[in-house]
């Protein structure tokens, strides 16, 4: 049978790291595979989900390098691939439910309910439905009151295999019979969920751990329907430095947060992939990715998502992206062959391409000059030196690599300096800063005319 997994996304927000881990595993092993993916957007929460985030999901998906072969924008032989557009199929799944004894409609009043609760939890019980409408099938439903669907839960114990977990069993005795269709007529997460993954044919569900504890009902689900169970595997919860699950209000906790700050996607799929899995050292395509991926070797111990190794990633990514890309992805087309010089040397200092920018900026945007940097351009050596700068600078007609070397020899020669009193005068003067990017590289950036201008400033 070939295999089909499937990435459910709720669109009640921006798609975080934990979601686009689970995203990315369940691509690498539909492609490891020569299988199917599937996206489908669990909606059914109508008040939290919307079109813009379905959108913006999707949009970070591909930016990841993600394709899926169904789904909602695709179409696909299993559609539609919203779940707001299959309420229809999920009533008549619970119908035959309902016809079969094995659910049953429920008038509990919401004040009944919660007053239920109340009681147990004074005991000390955990809370759960005491199945007061199991057996009113035969008498006359209370006017007036829209019911909620509930699963009769049978007694039993349920035992599965997690491709993650190993064996793990679950005691039926703690459900309490749970809603599938609520007053307002919408399935509930796990009802929707399992005549979903049948209908949709997955052969494997890869998800969070947090979904762990909804796996033994969903499989009494799937028993009941006759329908085959996919096979489950949880993957560790994502925790960020604090060791605190990664919250999706910390810095840099989405995808769209990451590709904002200058991270590149090969870059963020080789961190996250490292999320509960070891795969090959080195920055990895996601077909390199893909040919090492196997469920048997994902950790099943909580993963620290570790910004410092997403930039190095980071690094490497940028050092080895296509020359024109990274001109254009820092808007630079229109630039002299120096200048293009410059930022593929100076690369290698930054760590995203906001950083980059950064970098380029503080050389070609508005200078500030300190206390510090005016102190030291006062300074009769200081003059000196950017007078023989001038000078010398004067004579070429581009400030290239060989160019810099020449006046840089004839300055030293011109005014005896060396180290920091050969070198400050002049970073200073066309910066304003005392660190930084390479002089030679400021000289590209800025060009002749621009650089005398800025050393004319101070002699
Ligand atoms: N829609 C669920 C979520 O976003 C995923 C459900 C599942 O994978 O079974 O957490």
């Amino acid at each position: 049978m070939s295999v089909r997994t499937r990435f459910a996304p709720s669109p009640t927000g921006r798609l975080h790291i934990g979601n686009a881990r689970t995203a990315l595993f369940n691509w690498l092993f539909a492609r490891r595979r020569n299988g199917s993916f599937l996206v489908r957007i669990e909606d059914t929460d109508i008040e939290r989900s919307t079109k813009e985030f379905e959108k913006a999901i999707l949009e970070d998906l591909r930016w990841l390098g993600l394709d899926w072969d169904e789904g909602p924008d695709v179409g696909g032989g299993k559609a539609p691939y919203r779940q707001s557009e299959r309420l229809s199929i999920y009533r008549s799944y619970a119908a035959r439910l309902v016809d079969n004894g094995l659910a049953y409609n429920c008038y509990c009043t919401k004040e009944r309910l919660e007053g239920l609760r109340k009681t147990q939890l004074a005991k000390g019980k955990p809370p759960r439905y005491d199945g007061r409408c199991r057996d009113l099938a035969s008498s006359v439903p209370p006017a007036g009151i829209e019911p909620v669907i509930r699963f009769r839960v049978p007694e039993k114990e349920i035992r599965f295999i997690d491709g993650v977990h190993g064996e793990l069993s679950f005691d039926t005795s703690a459900f309490g019979d749970f809603v599938i269709v609520g007053s307002d007529a919408i399935a509930s997460y796990s009802f929707a969920v399992v005549v979903d993954d049948a209908l949709m044919g997955i052969t494997h569900v890869i998800r969070g751990d947090d979904h762990l504890s909804n796996t033994p009902r969903q499989i009494l689900l799937f028993d009941a329907l006759g329908l085959r169970a996919p096979s489950f595997s949880h993957i560790p919860l994502v925790l960020g430095a604090n060791r605190l699950p990664l919250s999706k209000r910390e810095r840099n906790a989405s995808v769209s947060e990451l590709r904002d700050g200058g991270f590149l996607p090969i870059a963020v799929t080789n961190a996250i992939a490292r999320l509960g899995w070891s795969p090959e050292e080195g920055l990895l395509r996601l077909d390199e990715l893909a040919s090492g991926f196997a469920l048997e070797t994902l950790s099943n111990s909580p993963a620290v998502f570790d910004v410092e190794r997403l930039k190095s990633f980071n690094r490497e990514a940028i050092k080895i992206m296509d020359d024109d890309a990274l001109f254009a992805s820092l808007g630079m087309d229109e630039r002299d062959v120096l200048f293009k010089e410059a930022v593929l040397e100076i690369r290698a200092n930054a760590s995203t391409l906001s950083e980059l920018k950064g970098l380029i900026g503080s050389v070609t945007g508005a200078i500030v000059y300190n206390e510090d940097a005016l102190a030291v351009l006062s300074e009769p050596y200081a003059k000196e030196v950017l007078r023989a700068f001038y000078s010398e600078a004067a004579r070429f007609d581009l400030l290239d690599g060989l160019a810099y070397n020449k006046i840089i020899g004839e300055v030293k020669k011109r005014t005896n300096e060396k180290g920091p009193r050969l070198f400050l005068p002049i970073r200073y003067a066309l910066t304003g800063r005392k660190e930084g990017v390479e002089l030679v590289n400021i000289l590209k950036l800025i060009g002749k005319i621009e650089a005398l201008k800025r050393i004319n400033r101070f002699i």
